[in-house]
């Protein structure tokens, strides 16, 4: 990690974990196609970058949620099947049929605008139809189902539309044992009944990662992995799956300086020095994604070992406690990674701040936080 001079604010996205981690859920989906899911921006990893490696990885497909995010893969050049679901009232179909991605609907509404535009365009629109099992998200309601489903049969049969899937979404997979995740099952089976009674022959696909990793029966035919494809586990008290974060977050000495007891650090000035140390500026705050709310209660990787951060956590900078040690400019200093060394992780940052490691990683990349790409694609 050493390998090249940190950058101010800088996130290293490792492609070898990537390729890991997806070779690693293949493996779990034992038999089942693996759609990688790279919404916002691949969790902020990067999206065209994850997708290629995933593809390579042996991946069968892409999963992005807005057509917008499925428009920006297609012109990066991913040319794999690719499924969007989010839209809103205003978007066009037309841009998205035209490079082959693939559609979710959830409502007759939707499915007559997706026909509609194919239509035009004069292509047949591959459809996902989406049960709502009790996430009470998108989906189709249950009573609404069977309508859906008459109604693509007869497009399916005008030849407007082809019904790839039939797919829904878990509400509770990371709760091991959640009886709502039996439940969500057996809706999704009636569902999938429905829709071959009126002569659709979709697969079938519902397991997040969590479930890839422990609901073997919920495998169906496609697996969609997110969360897990960046190495950060969503079941850790289901045992170590072997994921490795593809994340590393670092920065480097801006100023070390020593003060002498007495001397209080930071806005508020919530942290006094009690002797003299030395301590060292590390030019990242919370406009770079570190949470403010972590001030006091977070350390960093510098110089071979944790150290404390002293004091708030400011918009630009924060200040990291080094004793007695020699810490020099331009050190480099590793906010967060894979942990492998000692490092604090991201999903350190999220149990201490009450949220998840979902929130922490896609919420690193900013305007002015560079990203920088080691590992081969493929
Ligand atoms: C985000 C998302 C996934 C992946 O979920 P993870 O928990 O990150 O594995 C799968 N399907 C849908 C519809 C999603 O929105």
């Amino acid at each position: 990690m050493s390998d090249q001079p940190a950058r101010r604010a800088d996130l290293r996205i490792d492609l070898g974990a990537i390729r890991h981690n997806v070779e690693v859920l293949s493996q779990r989906a034992d038999g089942a196609r693996t759609m990688v899911i790279v919404k916002s921006d691949g969790y902020g990893h990067g999206a065209p970058a994850v997708a290629r490696a995933a593809l390579s990885a042996g991946a069968d497909s892409i999963g992005a949620a807005s057509l917008q995010e499925a428009l920006q893969l297609r012109a990066a050049g991913i040319d794999a099947p690719l499924l969007c679901w989010l839209y809103s009232r205003d978007d066009d179909f037309g841009p998205a049929l035209d490079a082959g991605i693939e559609l979710s609907a959830s409502s007759k509404a939707v499915l007559h605008r997706i026909a509609g535009t194919a239509a035009e365009r004069g292509v047949v629109a591959r459809v996902h139809l989406k049960i709502d099992t009790g996430l009470c998200r998108s989906g189709c309601p249950a009573d609404l189902w069977p309508e859906l489903v008459e109604e693509a049969a007869k497009l399916r049969a005008d030849g407007q539309v082809e019904v790839v899937a039939v797919w829904s979404h878990l509400a509770c997979a990371d709760e091991l044992d959640h009886p709502s995740i039996d439940q969500q099952a057996a809706r999704f089976q009636r569902a999938y009944e429905q829709a071959r009674a009126v002569g659709l022959d979709p697969i079938r696909h519902l397991a997040n990662s969590a479930a890839v990793l422990t609901r073997p029966d919920l495998h169906f035919e496609l697996v969609r992995p997110g969360i897990a494809v960046y190495g950060l586990d969503p079941v850790p008290q289901h045992g170590d799956h072997g994921l490795v974060p593809a994340m590393t977050f670092r920065s480097s000495v801006a100023l070390t300086k020593r003060v002498v007891a007495g001397e209080s650090v930071s806005y508020g000035h919530s942290w006094t020095a009690d002797r003299p140390v030395n301590l060292a500026l590390v030019p990242v705050g919370y406009a770079d994604g570190v949470p403010r709310t972590l001030s006091g209660r977070m350390s960093v990787w510098l110089g071979g070992r944790r150290r404390p951060v002293v004091g708030r956590v400011c918009m630009d900078q924060l200040v990291v406690l080094c004793d007695d040690d020699e810490v020099a400019e331009g050190d480099e200093v590793v906010l967060f990674g894979p942990g492998d060394r000692g490092e604090p992780t991201a999903a350190e940052w999220a149990d201490e701040i009450g949220t998840i490691h979902y929130e922490i990683v896609t919420g690193m990349y900013r305007p002015r936080v560079t990203r920088t790409v080691v590992g081969e694609a493929s």
